[in-house]
């Protein structure tokens, strides 16, 4: 069993995330990459380096310091810092992780993603805000990147929180083995399930895998008796129309057992920057971010049809 597993961050005072102030963890690595992702950093399940741009003055002291040959040489800041521009200092290929780099700016310029942690370092920075948790029905939510690509440390990073009677939500795309999401929504209080798209072409082209396990999955949460949360993502021209929610509607009404609650997920792009600090480009940069107001026309039908919905899904609504 791994000792530790890399964590791309522990974020305090989430409330977004499960009932009340939680802490999140967020796993790295990923089997799916959704085009809205708006954690680019959690994908990878190799550490990475952030580089931004405008912090950079291009002083050359990470390429002194690089044993692999994986840095850009220098160029004019303005010229590195120009919209549009396809300077990118870190050579991915090359870079093997030392960190050298980070080591020596001087500006901030380069940031580690990804640290790898031991359950006693999670658990103790999620302790410390207990007394937020007591006051508002909160605790942890294990979130990524996908929790289930670490089932057997998440696994025990649950029971070790249990010990602690510290709540646990687990946020999952549920792309996984049913057993495995069975031994994890098992140790928890809440499932927060994604439901990305209902199509499978759809979703193999959204996301680049098919639905149907993830689906399955879902049909075997629900006869388990877990309570879930239901994320449903309302992304422009692809899951923002009313005939598209009415059948999420119909097919929610088939499971056996009705989910606990359904979070209507409105795109945003506030991750466009991390996209550039990767190198990498922000697939959907084309299109405007929802507002509340977008979005409650669609709430109005899943409230008609008698489910209860959010838009947010804000930990302190019913
Ligand atoms: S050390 Fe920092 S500021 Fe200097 S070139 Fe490298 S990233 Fe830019
Ligand atoms: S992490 Fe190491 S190998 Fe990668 S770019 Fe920085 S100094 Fe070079």
């Amino acid at each position: 069993m791994k000792k530790n597993i890399l964590i791309t961050k522990v974020q305090r005072f989430s409330m977004n995330d499960g009932p009340g102030f939680r802490t999140n963890v967020y796993i790295k690595g990923c089997g799916l990459k959704c085009i809205w992702c708006h954690n680019p950093e959690t994908q990878s399940a190799s550490e990475e380096i952030y580089w931004k741009k405008m912090q950079c003055e291009q002083c050359g002291l990470c390429l002194d310091a690089c044993p692999q040959n994986a840095i850009n040489p220098p160029i004019p800041p303005e010229e590195a810092r120009k919209e549009g521009s396809s300077y990118h200092k870190i050579k991915k290929e090359r870079c093997d992780a030392c960190m050298k780099c980070v080591d020596v700016c001087p500006y901030g310029a380069l940031e580690r993603v990804g640290l790898p942690m031991t359950v006693e370092e999670i658990l103790e920075e999620v302790e410390s805000d207990r007394v937020f948790y007591d006051n508002s029905g909160g605790g942890m939510t294990i979130s990524g990147g996908e929790p289930l690509t670490q089932c057997d440390f998440v696994e025990m990073l649950m029971n070790e929180a249990r010990k602690k009677e510290i709540s646990i939500c687990l946020d999952t795309s549920g792309n996984g083995p049913w057993g495995d999401l069975k031994r994890l929504a098992d140790k928890a209080d809440i499932v927060l399930y994604d439901l990305k798209h209902l199509d499978s072409d759809e979703h193999m082209k959204l996301t680049g895998v098919p639905n149907e396990r993830i689906l399955a999955n879902l049909i075997n949460l629900s006869r388990n008796g877990s309570k879930i949360w239901l994320r449903v993502l309302v992304i422009p021209d692809y899951t923002d129309s009313y005939a598209y929610h009415a059948k999420v509607i119909d097919y929610l009404n088939r499971l056996d057992r009705p989910v606990d609650r359904i979070d209507l997920i409105p795109y945003h792009n506030w991750c466009e920057d991390k996209y550039a600090w990767l190198g990498r480009t922000w697939p959907m940069y084309e299109y405007e971010a929802l507002a509340n107001w977008d979005v409650e026309p669609i709430m109005e039908i899943y409230a008609e049809a008698g489910l209860n919905t959010t838009i947010g899904g804000s930990g302190f609504e019913n």
